[in-house]
Order: structure tokens, then C-alpha cells, then sequence
């Protein structure tokens, strides 16, 4: 076994931040939504914050058989209606509300 100097690697210019250069990059900005795509999230914006509640406490878990609590959830416009997907604040299975568009 020989000397097996490692080459040196130039892999510091990604690494600028000890001078002062904070310019992180975030792909995706953090939204209130785990997963809201932009339409999905405009649409949930533009709906009264106590709407919204009663909408996220007003879903139907087939698991529980009564209106349940939606958690963990994300949005995404289909047909112009926000389906929003997440979990029973419960039991934990899989629930969906479909959130019809103004339009509609
Ligand atoms: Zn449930």
C-alpha cells in the first residue's frame, strides 16, 4: 500500500457562507400546506380562515364512520375543485375533501 494522496478536490465554492454570503436556496418555500402546488394554495388563500376550519373539522372518515378532523394534508385543483388529501385526526387512515371552486 502506497501513498494515495488525495487530489485535491475544489469543492469549496459551495461552501461561501463563512464570509457573510447567507443567499441559502430554497426550492420550495414553506407554506402552511405540506404539499399545496401554487393554484392549490391560491385557492385555499382565498378562503375565509374560519371557513377553512370548518372545512378541516367537517370531513367524513369512512374508517370512523363520523365527521372527523383532516391533518397532514395537501391540496391540488382537479376540475377546478381543491381536493385536499391528508389523514383522520383519529384514526390516522386516509381522508379527502373536495373543496368545490367559486365557479362552480
Ligand atoms: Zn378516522
Amino acid at each position: 500500500m502506497g501513498h494515495n494522496r488525495a487530489v485535491p478536490v475544489l469543492h469549496e465554492e459551495t461552501m461561501d457562507l463563512s464570509n457573510g454570503v447567507a443567499q441559502t436556496i430554497y426550492p420550495i418555500p414553506e407554506t402552511t400546506m405540506s404539499e399545496f402546488i401554487p393554484n392549490a394554495q391560491s385557492f385555499w388563500n382565498a378562503i375565509a380562515p374560519h371557513t377553512q376550519q370548518r372545512l378541516l373539522e367537517n370531513v367524513w372518515c369512512a374508517h370512523c364512520r363520523e365527521q372527523t378532523t383532516i391533518v397532514d394534508f395537501s391540496g391540488r385543483i382537479e376540475r377546478g375543485n381543491l381536493l385536499l388529501l391528508g389523514r383522520c385526526a383519529t384514526c390516522g387512515g386516509n381522508v379527502a375533501r373536495v373543496i368545490e371552486g367559486p365557479d362552480a
